[in-house]
């Protein structure tokens, strides 16, 4: 949009002068002369104002000379009645405007066609200041987010109406997934999207893992409270590629990565997806949103998890061409967990521990499992750790691996979790049933994954469909 630079300039002269008079009756250091913030804030509460005024001068001039009679949707007709206000929440704050309004139909209904026509809801919140909502929900506990919105927005916004508008958007996310569930299970898409433009990634990296969320409804009112809480499964996916990092710019985990003759490697457009649900229905997911990606069509696509079987199971299943890699840590740190039982802190540790994390990082697992097995007659663990190792024994060839450049530490799936599931599901105060903790979690998951945008696009054009 382009501004007329004059209107702007003679409204702003307009607001200097107003401050101008009542700064300048105030004594410069006396008592009550306002600060630079002080003045910043009451200019903008005043902006705030002139932006309700002129929005809503704007959206009842929008309205037309209104005619005698409409069509009603019952079949009926419907006559003009009178001008009428209505107000909504925009980002502004309250706003008022007049448009016409019809009734007097049989089947009792009346209707503004103003209101339809761009999406206006009397009562309710705009798409643009519902975005805003939204993207303080998915930072903050809902409990919280008015505090923070009120320093933003200067006016009050309920948590109730912040937690509504936050899984509006996962629940826009959802749906988005859901539809790229039904094209993926559709075999012509499937055949012409190989031939369809799009970039298929040389190498893509898939990872998947899971968080514990406590589910614990808000009892309602006059409602017993919930019995029990019950802690479910999310799960996370995570799509993304890699590059390289210039020794500038190492971390210091990657600096010793590439001493260790590793290349540093650092993810780049990530992708995530999350849901509680049963592996099954996440496979959907898996597989809707790597067609999306095309990953089934990258010459590499690269597996990168933790041993647990489910996981493995939904990557054979959906992606059976897949190199699987166990994130390295996990791995290793199975090693520390048999050494802390098995000996006490000393040499005999520290030389049992460097001997096997050496075999593993060469990809000898073999001469891992015998070393945790030797030690499995006195200790349970360690005979759980050589049944790992031996299960997943060709995903741990992390020679292999490293020389062919692959990444083999799952962070970026783990940090996923970290940020979708810690520090947002697991804020101080949250309560969340099943539907409002997925929904916050697709959300938040969208925003990650610079998918917010397309969101709020959705969100603008149908405001009154969810
Ligand atoms: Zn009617």
């Amino acid at each position: 949009m382009d501004y007329n630079t004059e209107v702007i300039n003679s409204a702003a002269t307009q607001i200097a002068e107003m401050f101008k008079s009542m700064v300048l009756s105030q004594q410069p250091g006396g008592q009550g002369h306002p600060t630079i913030a002080q003045i910043e804030t009451c200019m903008r509460e005043a902006l705030r104002q002139i932006g309700i005024q002129a929005l809503g001068q704007f959206l009842s001039t929008l309205q037309t000379t209104p005619v005698c009679e409409l069509p009603c949707a019952c079949g009926g007709s419907l006559h003009y009645q009178r001008m009428r206000e209505a107000q909504i929440i925009s980002v502004f704050g309250k706003t008022s405007y007049t448009r016409a309004y019809y009734a007097g139909c049989s089947c009792q209904q009346g209707k503004a066609p103003l209101d339809e026509q761009y999406g206006l809801e009397p009562g309710a919140v705009t798409a643009g200041l519902a975005q805003l909502l939204a993207l303080a929900g998915i930072g903050y506990s809902y409990d919280q987010s008015p505090k923070w919105l009120q320093a933003y927005l200067l006016f009050d916004v309920s948590a109730n109406t912040v937690r509504s508008e936050t899984e509006r958007m996962g629940a826009l996310q959802e749906k988005q997934e859901e539809a790229l569930i039904q094209r993926s299970q559709d075999e012509t898409y499937l055949q012409e999207r190989q031939r369809l433009p799009g970039q298929v990634a040389p190498r893509r990296y898939g990872s998947i893992d899971a968080a514990k969320v406590r589910i614990e409804p808000r009892p309602k009112k006059g409602h017993a409270p919930a019995e029990h809480e019950d802690w479910r499964d999310m799960k996370v996916l995570c799509w993304f590629e890699t590059e390289s990092v210039p020794p500038a710019q190492r971390s210091a985990r990657q600096r010793q990565q590439a001493e260790r003759q590793q290349v540093a490697l650092r993810a780049k457009n990530l992708h995530y997806f999350c849901d509680i649900t049963e592996a099954d229905d996440f496979g959907k997911l898996l597989w809707a949103t790597g067609c999306n990606l095309k990953a089934d069509l990258s010459p590499e696509l690269i597996f990168l998890a933790d041993g647990a079987v489910w996981i493995w199971n939904l990557v054979a299943r959906y992606y059976p061409n897949a190199i699987q890699i166990v994130d390295w840590y996990h791995a290793e740190e199975h090693l520390e967990i048999v050494a802390n039982v098995t000996f006490p802190q000393g040499p005999d540790r520290a030389n049992w521990l460097e001997g096997v994390t050496q075999a593993l990082w060469e990809g000898q697992v073999e001469q891992v499992i015998a070393a945790c097995q030797a030690l499995a007659a006195s200790c349970e663990l360690a005979r759980k750790a050589a049944h790992y190792f031996y299960t997943h024994a060709e995903r741990m060839r992390y020679d292999r691996f490293r020389a062919a450049g692959y990444m083999i530490g799952s962070g970026m799936v783990e940090s996923g979790c970290k940020q979708i599931v810690t520090q947002r599901l697991k804020l101080p105060g949250a309560q969340w049933t099943v539907t409002g903790a997925v929904q916050t979690a697709k959300a938040r998951a969208a925003w990650l994954s610079g998918l917010w945008q397309s969101l709020c696009d959705l969100r603008s054009a149908l405001p009154l469909a969810i």
